[in-house]
């Protein structure tokens, strides 16, 4: 039987070019993920960070992403339309070289979840706390590849059948199907 499946893709677009450093963005993420909620702020909590260097004109939005354990050995240095921007600038991890997507008191690390809520919002907290429309919201939908759903359903048997044997998995499918 074909099962199709969709996913939403969530996407925020930057444009680092309309964002003036203001931080309403760090405010209102820390805030809105505070607990309980808009009990306190605190940009240090925020799960976006804006990189500013005023005197060079250098506003960028950057997104707290994966966590990593141990930070890379290589770095890149970018100069865009004659800015040079730090090497980490970019990054999204949250990593021990720096202090930047940590939880302040516990250096737990921290990651945008797209402010997942129930009921769900229909635009992040910082796209609609940035009124300069340096951050705009995009969803998309897209079709999972059969193949890839197969793949994940053959993986799923295989660990089940690792663990309970195979003729115990058919048993219990045979049961299941009766
Ligand atoms: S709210 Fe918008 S303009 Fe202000 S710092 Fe954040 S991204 Fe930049
Ligand atoms: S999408 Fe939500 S969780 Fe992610 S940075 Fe923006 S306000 Fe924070």
């Amino acid at each position: 039987m074909t099962r199709a499946k969709k996913k939403v893709i969530k996407i925020i677009n930057i444009n680092a070019d309309k964002c003036n450093g203001c931080r309403a963005c760090e405010i209102i993420c820390s805030s809105f993920h505070a607990t309980p909620r808009y009990s306190s702020t605190n940009p240090a909590r925020s799960r976006i960070r804006v990189i500013r260097d005023p005197l060079a004109d250098i506003y960028i939005p950057v997104y707290a992403g994966e966590y990593t354990a141990a930070e890379c050995a290589g770095r890149d240095k970018y100069t865009i339309g004659g800015k040079e921007y730090d090497e980490c600038a970019f990054c999204r991890a949250s990593c021990p070289s720096r202090d930047v997507f940590k939880e302040p008191d516990s250096g737990l690390p921290l990651k945008c979840d797209m402010c997942e809520s129930d009921p769900s919002l229909d635009e992040p907290m910082c796209v609609q706390w940035c009124l300069a429309d340096a951050l705009t919201y995009e969803e998309r939908e897209e079709e999972a590849p059969e193949e890839r759903i197969v793949g994940e359903l053959d993986a799923g048997l295989e660990a089940l059948a690792n663990k309970h044997g195979w003729q115990q998995l058919m048993d219990a499918m045979s049961r299941m199907s009766k």
